[in-house]
């Protein structure tokens, strides 16, 4: 008997998808939280954002409430905020 990769101990009974690599739930954290609905993958912050994917769906992008919310923004931090970003998209791309 083989010994199953991470992924494979992290897809349900009845599941087919496997979790991305990034996602920081297990397989009973899907269960208990998206409760027979299509896993919301989650990843880990960067610092600036937290990614997101719904089964199937694109990867999203949330700006992490660390970094502020209605609030103004230092040209350093806007800087920052600005290359974080352009990350943000790389990252995304690399991984969809
Ligand atoms: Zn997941």
């Amino acid at each position: 008997m083989s010994t199953p990769t991470t992924d494979a101990r992290r897809v349900g009974a009845n599941r087919s998808t496997p979790c991305p690599a990034w996602c920081k739930f297990s397989e009973a954290q899907h269960e208990e939280y998206d409760k027979g609905e299509p896993w919301l993958h989650g990843s880990e912050s960067n610092g600036f954002f937290t990614f997101w994917q719904l089964d199937g769906g694109p990867i999203t992008a949330t700006l992490d409430e660390s970094v502020g919310d209605n609030v103004d923004l230092t040209i350093d931090r806007l800087r920052e905020l600005a290359q974080a970003s352009l990350r943000a998209v790389e990252w995304i791309e690399a991984h969809q």
